[in-house]
Formats: C-alpha cells, sequence, structure tokens
C-alpha cells in the first residue's frame, strides 16, 4: 500500500452564503497525479486553497502526511513538502527570476547545489536563463508559469498543488509547461492538478475526478475519464 500524502475528508468552505465546497473526499498518494477537472465556478481553486490553508475550511478536514493543514503554518507545510502553485501564477514579483528559484531550493535543499539545481532548470527552461536577472513582474504570463513550474522543479515537493497551468498560456507553452510537469511525475513528485483542460490534465495523470458545484460526481482512471462520454461531453472544444 502506498503512504497517502494528501487525506481530504468531507470538506466543505463557503464565501459567505455562497457554498463553494460541499463536503468533498480526495486522497493523493506518494507519487500520483491526480486531476481535479470541472467547468469554470465548479469550485477547482477553492478546493486548492482550501487544501493549502488560504481558505477557512467550514467543515470537514484536510492533513498532509498527518498534520492537520488548518493547523499548520504555510512555511511548515513547505518545508513538509507541500508546495502550492496558485492560479496566476505562484512567483514573487519583485524579486529576480535566480531569487525566485534561490528560494525555492532554501525551503528545502537537497544534496544538489543550488547551481547545479540551477542548471537543470536552465536546460528545460533557457528562456528563463535569459531572464535571469530580471523581476519576475517584467515576465509575460507565459514565463511567469515556466518560473512557477521551475520553482517546483528546483523545491522538489513530495506533493504539488498546482492551479491551471495551462491557464493564459499559448499552445506552444502549454506544452512546454505540461513536459516539465511530466518529467516531476515522472520523478516521483506527487502532484495534484486542476485544469479546465480536461484532455492534457487527464492525459498526464493517473486518476481523474470532475468537480460539478462544488461537488464530486465522477472519478476513475485518467484512462477511463479521457474516454468517458459523460466528462467529454461536458468540456467539447476545450481540448489543446
Ligand atoms: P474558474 O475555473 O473559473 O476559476 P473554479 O472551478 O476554480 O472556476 P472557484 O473559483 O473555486 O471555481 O469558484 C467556486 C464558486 O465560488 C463560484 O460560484 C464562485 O463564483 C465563488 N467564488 C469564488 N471566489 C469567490 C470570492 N472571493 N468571493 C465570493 N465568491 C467566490
Amino acid at each position: 500500500m502506498k503512504k497517502v500524502l494528501l487525506s481530504v475528508q468531507n470538506l466543505s468552505a463557503s464565501y459567505g452564503p455562497i457554498r463553494a465546497l460541499r463536503g468533498v473526499t480526495l486522497e493523493v498518494t506518494e507519487g500520483e497525479t491526480l486531476a481535479v477537472v470541472g467547468a469554470n465556478g465548479a469550485g477547482k481553486t477553492s478546493l486548492m486553497r482550501a487544501i493549502s490553508g488560504i481558505l477557512p475550511i467550514s467543515s470537514g478536514t484536510a492533513n498532509f502526511l498527518g498534520h492537520d493543514i488548518s493547523k499548520t503554518p504555510t512555511h511548515q507545510l513547505a518545508r513538509l513538502g507541500m508546495l502550492h502553485v496558485p492560479e496566476g501564477r505562484g512567483t514573487l514579483q519583485t524579486l529576480m527570476v535566480k531569487d525566485n528559484l534561490r528560494l525555492a531550493w532554501e525551503i528545502r535543499p537537497c544534496a544538489e547545489s543550488f547551481e547545479q539545481a540551477l542548471e537543470k532548470v536552465y536546460l528545460r527552461f533557457p528562456r528563463l536563463k535569459e531572464r535571469a536577472d530580471q523581476w519576475a513582474g517584467n515576465l509575460s504570463g507565459g514565463e511567469q508559469q515556466m518560473l512557477s513550474v521551475a520553482r517546483a522543479i528546483i523545491n522538489r515537493p513530495q506533493l504539488l498543488l498546482i492551479d491551471e497551468p495551462s491557464m493564459g498560456l499559448s499552445p506552444l507553452i502549454t506544452k512546454e509547461v505540461f513536459h516539465a510537469l511530466a518529467e516531476l511525475r515522472d520523478a516521483g513528485v506527487a502532484i495534484l492538478l486542476v485544469e479546465q483542460n480536461v484532455k492534457r490534465a487527464l492525459e498526464l495523470s493517473h486518476r481523474g475526478m470532475v468537480l460539478t458545484h462544488g461537488e464530486f460526481t465522477l472519478q476513475g482512471s485518467a484512462q477511463d475519464l479521457l474516454v468517458d462520454p459523460r466528462v467529454m461531453a461536458s468540456y467539447m472544444g476545450q481540448a489543446a
């Protein structure tokens, strides 16, 4: 049996009277990639925010490696190996590209030196090497998403939570970003991904869950969901 990294049980969360999540349950095990897909407003971002401790939970629980997320400070979760890349990029806008990467490395330094880790990242995203001494806030949307994923590569989390990695990106950059996520997956990093691009998300993942109005309505292996007409019918025209 694989170790459970993330366990979410019967979790609900609201924005005032709006119930964004209605008793959702999910688990992510070591090395597993799970895609949560759903239409606009289904609650995907709220799920990520609740799991990472940003959106208060009204009932239910979320645990990472047995630690109650609602009682664990974000920096401690990061040290334990849970990295959240929020929607709209998770970069530190007023820091240079290289310093963004250095901070991600410093949270969880590994046997590799920063310079060695940096070289690998630059091989994957040569554009970031060209932009190394620029402020992250001055990068294009695509470059910022590259930087977010590069921070994940250099941080080597046990679990990466990534929200809409394809949002606002050209098909070419989306492809590059998903390629890098596939490398992380193959290196054994567990990934919880929320995405509107169902085809890309499921192709990357082992399992998938469909979120509709704050509830999971369907789940299964990514392979099965990719050919399930109930999933694809809801997202016609969204495959890139
Ligand atoms: P999208 O793909 O458009 O980002 P989503 O699946 O991520 O959608 P959420 O952003 O989690 O969905 O939204 C879930 C519900 O909560 C929606 O009804 C949305 O209008 C509502 N909501 C989200 N953020 C807020 C907020 N800050 N204040 C009030 N309601 C919100």
